[in-house]
Formats: C-alpha cells, structure tokens, sequence
C-alpha cells in the first residue's frame, strides 16, 4: 500500500470539529444507519489510538437547548421508545442553572455522541506513515496514471487498484468528476469564554463544542453557492448571532475558519469503482458525517475489495447512471 496526498491545507478534515451524534435533531430521528456505524466507532479510533499512541476519540454527551416546546416534547416522547432509549438519557443529571447559558425552555442529553481531533489524527497518521515510507507527499498528476484491466502504474508504481479518496477535490478527477458531488462550505469559531465552564457540547441549531482551557468550536454554516476557502463577513455574522443566542458571556473570536464539505445530492457516500475501468475505485461522499460514518464504512468497502461481500447498493457508486 502507498498513500499519495499532496496534504491540502484547507480539506475537510482539516477543518471539521469532528463531532459524531446518531441522532438527527430536526424531529428527533436516527441519522441513517446510526445504529451500525455508532457502534462500530469506539472499537475503531481505539485501534488508531493504540498504533498512533495518542489520543484522538473524546467521548462527550450533547446538551440540546430546545428552542420550542415542540422540541421539548419531541425530545422526551421519545426517550422511552424502542431504538432511542440508548441514545436519549431521560433525566438529565447536568446542571446548567449556574453557566451562563440562555436555558429558556430548557435541554435534553444525548449520549454515545463526541468529537474525533482530526487534525491530530492526520498529523499523527502521516508521521506514521512516513516512518513506514508509505506515504508520497505530492499532488497526483493524472496524466501520469497508465492502466489496463490488470494493473495501474504511476509514476514506476504499480499496483493492483488505486483507491481515491479525494473529498471535495475529486471535482478534478477526471475519472470520477461526472458523480453528483455538489459540495458545501462550513464556515466555523474557535472562542475563548473564560465564564463558560462546561465539559459538555451544546447544541442549539448549532454547536458549542468543548476543547479545554475555555476554547470552544462553534459552528458551523452551510452555504452551497460560495465555494471559496475564505472565511466571509456573512459567516461571521451569522456564526456571531448563534453564539450569542445561547450564552451570555463575554467571549474572544480566537480563530474563523472554512472549508468545503464533500456532499452528494442524494445524502449518501459514493463508494466502488469506476463503472469501466474496475482497478479506479473510490471512497468519497462522506458528507457532513465522515467521522461517525468513515470507520464501518471503511471496513463494508474492504470487505468488497477482498472479493468478500457487494457494497450495499445505496452506497455504491454505480447507482448514479447519468453524466458518464
Ligand atoms: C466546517 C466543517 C465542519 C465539519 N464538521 C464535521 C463534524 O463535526 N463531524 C463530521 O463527522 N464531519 C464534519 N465535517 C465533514 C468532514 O470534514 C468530512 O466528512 C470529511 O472530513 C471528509 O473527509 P475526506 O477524507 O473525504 O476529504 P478531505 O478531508 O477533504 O481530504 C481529502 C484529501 O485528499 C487530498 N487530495 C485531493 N486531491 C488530491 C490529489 N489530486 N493528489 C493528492 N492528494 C489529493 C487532499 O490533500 C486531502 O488531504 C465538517 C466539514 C466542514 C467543512
């Protein structure tokens, strides 16, 4: 194995908070297929903490500040029902009445639900991998890639498949540029609230994640038309407005940051190969879930690549027809 990656500084993982949460706040639904990557998750970044000795996984509940009753009400008629009760605690034994927090109608928790430090993690993937010498710091050059229904050569490589996991940027790939990929901008904060003492993430149409010594990531925006890597003055507007919806404190806007997520129009990863050329595959599309859903996805994508199951049909690439 050999991993090309020219280490963008601005690609997703770079920039995410990396939250995983099975539950879809909205109406209190379960994300898709929550209940197999949940548990799938702690297993994994364990095994990438023990190889990389570091830590990454930061298992934290979500407090949920509902801004309606109807939130209140969805919320609590579901903690008793069947599939939700692992994921919803019914009673919350956190105390807020002391934070400064905008508490009006009160919270509900969500358990199995952290935050993956993704950039510690690449660093610490890449070191690994360079110590190993299996890893090519460089932008691949397609013109450079030769293959036939054997093997792929680049560069005076050869291999069996080559695998591209290229998020947003797989715009550029010639091979894969037809599939509907239509990427969205998150605009985020890192704060400093030296008043707000909580060891948990809040959410409240947003997050408010927790990172130690009083910093905080708060985000993160949506925005489909601006496709640049720039932070905007409407990002930080908006980012402003949903802070100070929820606490009360002073605070300092330590960072802002963007970056571009790699999202489908239909929700789900682009995963298999080429519908021609069977040694160009691809694993992309992870969308706004690449922490929570990369692990067991992962591991479904190599089970197929070692000839063992099918990639289940939603995920596969192949479903998308059109453009070829
Ligand atoms: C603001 C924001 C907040 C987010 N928050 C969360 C969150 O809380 N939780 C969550 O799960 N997800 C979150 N996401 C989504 C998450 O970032 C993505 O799902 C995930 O990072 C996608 O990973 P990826 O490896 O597919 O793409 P990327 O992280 O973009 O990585 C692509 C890599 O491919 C390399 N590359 C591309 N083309 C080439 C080439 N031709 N040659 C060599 N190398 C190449 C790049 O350098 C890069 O290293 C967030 C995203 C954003 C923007």
């Amino acid at each position: 194995m050999l991993v090309i990656d020219n280490n963008h500084k601005k690609s997703a993982s770079k920039v995410a908070a990396g939250m995983y949460n099975p539950i879809v706040f909205k109406h209190i639904t379960k994300g898709y297929n929550a209940d197999k990557y949940s548990p799938y998750l702690g297993s994994f970044y364990k095994r990438l903490e023990n190889l990389l000795n570091t830590k990454v996984d930061y298992p934290i509940n979500i407090l949920r500040f509902f801004k309606t009753i109807e939130q209140q009400n969805d919320f609590f008629s579901k903690t008793e029902e069947e599939g939700f009760s692992q994921y919803l605690v019914s009673e919350s034994k956190s105390e807020v009445n002391n934070l400064p927090i905008k508490n009006e109608i009160g919270f509900g928790e969500v358990t199995k639900t952290g935050w993956v430090n993704t950039i510690d993690l690449l660093n610490k993937y890449r070191e690994f991998l360079l110590s190993e010498e299996l890893l090519l710091n460089k932008k691949m050059d397609f013109e450079k890639l030769e293959f036939n229904d054997e093997k792929v050569t680049y560069n005076g490589l050869t291999a069996d498949k080559v695998i591209f996991c290229e998020g947003a940027f797989m715009k550029e790939n010639p091979y894969f540029k037809y599939l509907p990929l239509v990427p969205t901008k998150g605009e985020l904060f890192t704060i400093k609230a030296k008043d707000l003492e909580v060891d948990k993430i809040l959410n409240k149409g947003f997050f408010c994640l927790p990172l130690g010594d009083n910093l905080f990531r708060v985000g993160a925006t949506f925005d489909r038309k601006d496709l640049t890597y720039s932070p905007t003055d409407e990002g930080k507007q908006d980012l402003r407005e949903r802070i100070e919806s929820l606490i009360t404190c002073d605070y300092e806007i330590v960072n802002h940051q963007a970056g571009i997520r790699p999202t489908v129009s239909d929700r789900r990863p682009l995963v298999g190969v080429h519908f021609k050329y069977e040694n160009l595959g691809l694993f992309n599309g992870l969308g706004t879930k690449g922490v929570l859903i990369a692990p067991w996805l992962a591991n479904h994508f190599a089970d197929f690549l070692e000839g063992k199951s099918e990639i289940a049909p939603e995920y596969n690439l192949q479903r998308v027809k059109k453009g070829r």
